[in-house]
């Protein structure tokens, strides 16, 4: 008999991508799967177009994925993305839902055996221990970011008696956290710079001690890139590298339709010259600041560059809903001819076009091993939490992009226009070309047959199979 996952993520989209990536993998090693969400996503996910749809692939993938849905009693329409009041309910009640649901999972489930069934949670849950201990269950941790935000969430105490966290607006080099040569404190991910915390860090705090009792842990990195963050942490716990973890059809789905009705984005992508390009996203999640979209709007206009920019609904801070009002007067007509808005599109898609010469990103930890995927090189402006570290990755350690702006938060359009032309000039940027070529294969050697990232995942089929059955 096949051990049988309940898989519970985070519920916001970063997470929640790679957890069904991970489902497919795991369900394509003769795992069974239930994958639990909550009422909400699904109804998001329910309304969205397909290629939104990150189920898509596991619904129809013919693997034993099952679903099944659980309420968190906030309305559907919630905005729960780091609202406070959700926050409090994900760190308090939450762990009781999840409770009732993995009983009713293992109650209702008469041919298999309950000591099948094992635990996979997003790392950021607390409660994974508790429940894990209550049914018996072998306890999984996913942590969809890299491992260096991994292991300074991880020495947090350490951190703080050295007095480097909260940062506080300070800048020190950092070069005790195991396994991490040395780290400027500015590269700290966001919450450990803050002073005055609030319920998120609680959230983020707690999990960090409840994931030192993870019978394993699973990571979204890859172990030629992080090898000595990896091994200094394999030190303490059994912990896996195995990633990218991508869909099988990675770049097969269509783009989503264009906010300009009269043009079709995939025929609009596909009629431009190789590398001539950039695509600009925010991500999916953040609020960006009025100005930053101004003088990003600013620079494309000053670059002259073709573009598409992913404007969803409600990402400017205040006002304005979209990028309404604050894009600078008559840019939609200015760029008509080589600029495309849309509020989604499927990004994978969108970087695996030749098209695609640059990426202007947040710098979510999903966005760069899609980019670096496709070897598209990176122009970085981390918003908030982990992107801030990311950043350092992608610029000083791998050298495959470069950041918006150099001075810290300040963005003018001048400087946007120049960055975005070093990047798109493939002569400027062939250095960071040929790196980032290196960096490219560095994953689709992970991936193939005999990397490194497969065979950390078929040592972890082995391992988590051989602690279920023991
Ligand atoms: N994404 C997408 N279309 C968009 C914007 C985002 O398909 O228009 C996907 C993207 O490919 C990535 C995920 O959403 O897989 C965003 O995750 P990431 O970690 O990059 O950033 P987050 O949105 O979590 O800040």
């Amino acid at each position: 008999m096949a051990p049988h996952a309940i898989m519970v993520s985070f519920h916001l989209q970063g997470h929640i991508i790679p957890f069904v990536n991970l489902a497919l993998k795991l369900a394509s090693k003769g795992f069974s799967i239930t994958f639990a969400h909550l009422h909400f996503v699904h109804q998001h996910i329910s309304q969205s177009q397909h290629d939104a749809d990150p189920f898509a692939a596991a619904r129809t993938s013919g693997l034993d994925i099952r679903y099944t849905t659980f309420s968190d009693g906030f309305p559907l329409d919630f905005d729960r993305a780091f609202d406070a009041e959700y926050l409090k309910f994900f760190r308090d009640g939450y762990p009781d839902k999840v409770d009732q649901l993995v009983g009713k999972i293992l109650q209702s489930d008469s041919s298999t055996a309950a000591s099948n069934y094992f635990l996979i949670a997003d790392t950021f849950c607390a409660w994974p221990e508790k429940i894990a201990k209550k049914y018996g269950l072998v306890n999984v941790s996913f942590w969809t970011q890299p491992a260096l935000v991994f292991s300074l969430y991880y020495h947090l105490e350490l951190l703080r008696g050295k007095g480097h966290v909260p940062v506080d607006g300070r800048r020190e080099m950092v070069d005790y956290v195991p396994g991490v040569d040395s780290i400027n404190t500015k590269d700290f991910m966001s919450y450990l710079h803050d002073t005055e915390l609030e319920v998120i860090h609680d959230v983020i705090f707690r999990a960090f001690d409840a994931v030192k009792s993870a019978d394993f842990i699973l990571c979204n990195t890859v172990e030629e890139l992080e090898a000595d963050t990896i091994s200094a942490l394999q030190q303490k716990q059994p912990f896996y590298a195995i990633g990218p973890l991508f869909p099988a059809d990675f770049a097969t789905k269509s783009i989503a339709r264009s906010l300009m009705p009269e043009a079709n984005s995939a025929d609009w992508l596909n009629s431009r010259p190789p590398r001539s390009v950039l695509y600009v996203s925010f991500g999916s999640l953040a609020k960006t600041d009025r100005n930053v979209i101004a003088q990003v709007a600013g620079g494309l206009l000053l670059s002259g560059v073709n573009f598409i920019w992913v404007v969803r609904p409600g990402m400017v801070d205040s006002g304005g809903g979209g990028g309404g009002g604050v894009l600078p007067e008559g840019f939609e007509d200015m760029t008509r001819k080589r600029g495309l808005m849309v509020p989604w599109c499927s990004q994978n898609e969108v970087l695996s076009n030749p098209a695609i010469g640059g990426f202007l990103t947040h710098c979510g930890w999903n966005s760069i091993l899609e980019s670096v995927w496709c070897g598209v090189p990176i122009i970085c402006y981390p918003l908030f939490t982990d992107q801030i570290t990311n950043r350092k990755l992608v610029v000083d350690d791998w050298k495959v992009g470069i950041n918006l702006c150099e001075g810290e938060g300040i963005i003018n359009k001048e400087e946007v226009a120049e960055k975005i032309e070093f990047v798109m000039s493939e002569k400027r940027s062939e250095e960071m070309r040929q790196q980032m070529e290196k960096v490219r294969r560095t994953l689709e050697n992970a991936t193939s047959v005999d990397g490194s990232s497969e065979r950390n995942f078929d040592r972890f089929v082995e391992d988590v199979s051989h602690q279920i059955f023991s």
